[in-house]
């Protein structure tokens, strides 16, 4: 897959990245059937998959229990990779906790480093409780990440938002959103459009409706949801979970063809 740049950052990304949320953490996940975490073996074969795949481009985060630990451990060509962190949120003992003070956002960061042994990070989003304009007004989690980013410690940040307002402002005030979006949840559209307008980069989160998209209502099912993603100019990013080998060569394979559709259309156009 061709790399492409995320809005004005200097990170380049594939079209598809890789979710993690499966490879840490099995409880209070809404995902349509249960699963076990897979093994060590299991956790390397499908990095060094995605890789092969042309996937450079992860997503991580405190609150996905064991994931930074297991990909610090097991990820082949470390430093290589395009990695989205987040801070604000933790998952203990079957919990979620959520801190967005400044003391917190520096000790998650370095917390993130340590356990994905790198000396910086990629990208850092704020993980939104869903309550992004009281976050952005009331907390000091953006301002913090940008110093850490003037540090040095971060490359790019941004906020997983659950608003329209919230992700208007992150476009407006911060390098980039991840935003949810897929057939049956266009909500957050004007998100995507504002970004579009201010050449500002998109992640999308949760675009197979978080495993529901062969079931949702428009029809079409998984082809259906990356046709609608891909066709927004914003998106930098589409960012899948997966465990599955099969399905991640199948979701890889389809952006792969919708992608070529698109050049080729773009072509004619010319
Ligand atoms: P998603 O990517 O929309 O859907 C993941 C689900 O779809 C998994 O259960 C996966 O099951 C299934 N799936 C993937 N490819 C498939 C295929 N080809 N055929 C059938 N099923 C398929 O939802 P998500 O995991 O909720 O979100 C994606 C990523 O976004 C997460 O991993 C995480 O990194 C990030 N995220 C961020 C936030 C945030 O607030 N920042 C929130 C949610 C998610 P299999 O494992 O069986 O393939």
């Amino acid at each position: 897959m061709k790399q492409q740049r995320v809005g004005q950052s200097d990170l380049r990304m594939s079209p598809l990245g890789l979710g993690t949320v499966k490879i840490g953490r099995n409880q209070q996940v809404k995902y349509p059937t249960a699963f076990d975490l897979p093994d060590d073996a299991a956790v390397t074969a499908l990095l060094h998959l995605a890789w092969e795949l042309g996937i450079n481009t992860l997503d991580t985060a405190p609150a996905y229990g064991e994931s930074e630990r297991r990909l610090g451990e097991l990820l082949p060509q470390r430093h290589d990779w395009v990695i989205i962190g987040k801070v604000g949120e933790q998952f203990i003992n079957g919990q979620s906790f959520f801190d967005f003070s400044a003391v917190a956002t520096r000790q998650s960061v370095e917390e993130s480093l340590r356990r994905l042994r790198r000396d910086m990070l990629d990208v850092v989003l704020v993980h939104s409780d869903g309550n992004d304009m009281a976050i952005i007004r009331e907390q000091a989690v953006c301002d913090t990440l940008l110093e850490l980013k003037a540090e040095g410690k971060v490359k790019a940040v941004g906020m997983s938002t659950k608003s329209v307002a919230g992700g208007l402002w992150c476009v407006e005030n911060m390098d980039l959103v991840m935003a949810s979006y897929h057939p049956d949840y266009q909500d957050e559209l004007p998100v995507l459009d504002a970004a579009a307008r201010l050449g500002k980069g998109v992640l999308i989160k949760k675009g197979l409706a978080s495993g529901h998209a062969d079931r949702a209502a428009g029809g079409g099912g998984i082809e259906a949801a990356l046709r609608l993603i891909f066709a927004h100019p914003a998106v930098a990013s589409l960012v899948v979970g997966t465990i599955n080998p099969d399905h991640l060569r199948q979701n890889v394979a389809l952006t792969e063809a919708i992608l070529a559709a698109q050049g080729a259309v773009e072509t004619r156009r010319k």
